[in-house]
């Protein structure tokens, strides 16, 4: 899937009710050359969603910004990316990789959003996997940064992280109960149908209406549910990777669930 096909899809999304974010596969590129490279993409991807007036904005990974050659670099790259996106009323979400750049990521997110004119045009994840999880939810909600929360996607080891799913799911619902109750829009990551039915629970049982937060669901995953959701008037936004770079990302949606091959060999391959 080339930008305008991805554009393509988001206007479809769009039609059906239901933002997107746009991600641009790739991470850890190996030159400064190839991560201005990877940064033009999504400068042409913020022109795109302005001109043809899409709901929809971008998901970032640092890496492939450049943050394993320089974290300057990475930053600055980052910060031209959110200007971009502060000048036509988007914004910018800088997703979560493995826990080794988990601090380093935070600080950079954290910069960025107090930088004079840019607060709340950068976001970033947290995952609910990680011991460390909360008190990050706590720093962040204490400078209103926005969140996507998510259970995590990488294998980490018992050291930085819950083992056990049943763990990582009890975080995944302590961690919401924190974000619905704050001011800021948060997103709720996830295709579990248990986590949604208890954030909104919690949210019906404590006045926090609805249009306050959003759910977050890959592409294509399902559709059913998203569906269902539009319906009962709750805020869905799809996230759809694109781009030849698929190779890790598959190969990280195939540990969680190998079912995925299908799926993905279908929707990543497809041209
Ligand atoms: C919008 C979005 C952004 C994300 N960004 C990040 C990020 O920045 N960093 C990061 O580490 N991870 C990220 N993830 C991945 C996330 O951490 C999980 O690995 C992934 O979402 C699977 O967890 P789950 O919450 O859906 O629930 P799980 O507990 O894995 O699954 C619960 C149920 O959901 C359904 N389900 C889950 N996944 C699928 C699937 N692929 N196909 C069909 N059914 C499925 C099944 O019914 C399953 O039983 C993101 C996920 C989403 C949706």
């Amino acid at each position: 899937m080339e930008i305008d096909d991805a554009l393509r899809v988001a206007e479809a999304v769009n039609k059906q009710g239901m933002s997107v974010s746009l991600d641009s596969l790739g991470e850890s590129v190996t030159s400064e050359s190839e991560a201005h490279k990877a940064a033009e993409v999504y400068h042409r991807l913020l022109d795109a969603i302005a001109t043809r007036k899409l709901n929809a904005n971008v998901s970032v990974k640092l890496t492939q910004m450049g943050l394993l050659l320089s974290p300057g670099l990475a930053e600055e790259i980052a910060e031209n990316l959110v200007e971009h996106a502060r000048s036509v009323e988007n914004f910018v979400r800088i997703d979560m990789e493995d826990s080794s750049l988990t601090q380093i990521t935070l600080d950079i997110v954290r910069r960025l959003n107090a930088k004079p004119g840019l607060h709340g045009a950068v976001g970033t994840v947290i995952q609910s996997y990680l011991y460390r999880s909360q008190a990050d939810v706590e720093v962040l909600l204490s400078e209103g940064i926005r969140i996507r929360l998510c259970k995590g996607a990488y294998k980490e080891p018992p050291e930085v992280a819950f083992p056990k799913k049943l763990d990582v799911d009890a975080n995944y619902l302590r961690l919401t109960w924190m974000l619905l109750d704050s001011p800021v829009f948060h997103g709720l990551a996830t295709h579990d149908e248990k986590m949604i039915a208890a954030a909104n629970r919690f949210a019906a049982e404590h006045g926090i209406d609805r249009s306050r937060y959003e759910f977050q669901m890959l592409f294509g995953v399902r559709r059913d549910l998203q569906r269902q959701l539009v319906k009962d008037g709750y805020n869905v936004r799809v996230y759809v990777p694109f781009g030849h770079e698929w190779y890790p990302y598959f190969m990280r949606r195939l540990a969680e669930r190998p079912a995925n091959v299908f799926f993905l060999a279908k929707n990543l391959l497809r041209k």
